[in-house]
């Protein structure tokens, strides 16, 4: 089966909603709510370019479901990026805030661009007509975007300024992952990959593998892989391999993390970083290792590269890494799986306590912050691993089971309107 068959988004987190809420006896009235999006912007808007000319861009924001609270989710830039994937991807962030058990529902935006090849003001002003196209559905008690693939701390300050000079006040927790100076939270840059290491470790512990004996590949040097990866050396485990989407980099006595950073900020690959070894994309996901954190974008993990992935335990840094024919198979190897909506929750952790911080103008210094993101990423993993053992399911299906039973009860307490 090629790549594109297998490619189903929003259809293949629907297949796994319907069936694990069929066997847990769900009623009707949540599962059928959970099928579809509750609110979809599509928006066309021009923006001024450099040169003079007006291209026309289109963007989305949805809105999967907000029973729980707020909707929360990010914001793309991608060229390829589109409603189908958009949609898949707040029905993702509604079950990360279930699992984790913040008080949020999930959203998703894009906007189909590539800000590789845009100017900075080119990208301030496509984000500030985006933000003012969204502007009906986003605000701080309402839904509350964050950045993800493609955006950043400043394109979150614009969108904060837009917001605030359409009110006539600043708001600072109209989104979350601003920069530190106009209420961003300490330790948010980190807190994807930081979470990651918590149920990296806690995953090598239910195994009984040593991190410091632990080696580990990570594919996507962004940031949440290379985070991830710099804070798993910390850790004491050794990171063999690491890749962008050029390519990768292999050295089997564990690479020099800093010296592979610099080298993709100087020449924007990690490729011909000192003392490694050239690996295609291909064979760094075959590579034989303890731990294979996949940080990069949808389906890395197909039918056709499962069964040569050689790792005891996978962590889905990226969302939606591993399409359910892969997933299937890895589960048949034996490989466990820390699937996304539990691996990466880190992100949306610390943007929740990004959001209190910025509603109660009192700020927490990093040492609070990662106290807090370590208790709830643990409380998570633990109750996940617990459905797990009680329950003989895998772990991406204990994860959506403790999601969906959080639903649900917020979805029946709450009762139907009017
Ligand atoms: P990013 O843009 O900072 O990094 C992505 C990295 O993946 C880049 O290094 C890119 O070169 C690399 N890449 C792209 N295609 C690749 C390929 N085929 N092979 C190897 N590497 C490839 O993005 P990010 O913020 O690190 O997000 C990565 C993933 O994590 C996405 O799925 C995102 O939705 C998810 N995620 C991000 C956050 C967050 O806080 N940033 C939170 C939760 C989930």
């Amino acid at each position: 089966m090629s790549r594109n068959t297998e490619e189903q988004g929003f259809k293949s987190v629907k297949d796994r909603i319907n069936d694990i809420c069929g066997r847990m006896n769900i009623p009707e009235m949540c599962r059928a709510r959970l099928m579809e999006c509750e609110r979809e912007l599509t928006v066309h808007f021009p923006v001024k370019m450099d040169d003079g000319r007006v291209e026309v861009f289109t963007g989305f924001r949805i809105v999967h479901n907000d029973s729980r609270g707020p909707s929360k989710g990010g914001i793309r830039y991608h060229p390829d990026v589109n409603l189908d994937e958009v949609r898949a991807l707040a029905a993702l962030m509604t079950l990360k805030s279930a699992v984790v058990n913040i008080p949020y529902g999930g959203a998703k935006g894009a906007v189909i661009c590539n800000p590789k090849t845009m100017s900075q003001s080119e990208l301030e002003r496509l984000t500030r007509r985006y933000a003012s196209e969204i502007a009906i559905l986003i605000g701080p008690e309402r839904d509350i975007p964050a950045p993800d693939v493609g955006t950043n701390p400043q394109i979150m300050a614009w969108i904060m300024d837009t917001y605030s000079m359409g009110k006539g006040y600043s708001v600072p927790a109209v989104v979350t992952g601003k920069p530190l100076e106009i209420g961003g939270s300490t330790g948010r840059f980190e807190a994807t990959g930081r979470g990651c290491m918590v149920s990296t470790l806690l995953a090598a512990k239910h195994l009984r593998i040593d991190p410091r004996e632990a080696t580990v590949v990570v594919q996507g040097c962004g940031n949440v892989g290379a985070v991830t990866a710099d804070i798993l050396a910390k850790e004491g485990c050794r990171v063999i391999a690491i890749s962008d989407s050029k390519g990768g980099v292999y050295n089997p006595e564990g690479l020099n993390l800093e010296g592979v950073v610099d080298h993709k900020k100087e020449t924007g690959s990690v490729i011909g970083s000192r003392n490694t070894e050239k690996v295609t994309n291909a064979e760094l996901l075959e590579l034989k290792c303890d731990i294979l954190v996949v940080a990069a974008l949808e389906r890395a993990l197909i039918r056709a590269n499962a069964p040569l992935v050689r790792a005891r335990i996978i962590v889905e840094g990226a969302n939606g890494p591993t399409t359910p024919e892969a997933n299937k198979i890895l589960l048949d190897n034996g490989i466990f799986v820390v699937p996304d909506i539990l691996a990466n929750a880190g992100g949306v952790i610390v943007s929740y306590l990004e959001w209190v911080q910025g509603l109660q103008s009192f700020y927490w210094d990093e040492t609070e912050v990662n106290k807090y993101l370590g208790v709830l990423m643990t409380n998570a993993f633990n109750k996940v691993l617990h459905i797990n053992k009680d329950e003989k399911v895998d772990m991406r299906t204990a994860a959506y089971m403790v999601a969906l039973r959080r639903l649900e009860t917020a979805m029946m307490t709450r009762g139907i309107f009017p």
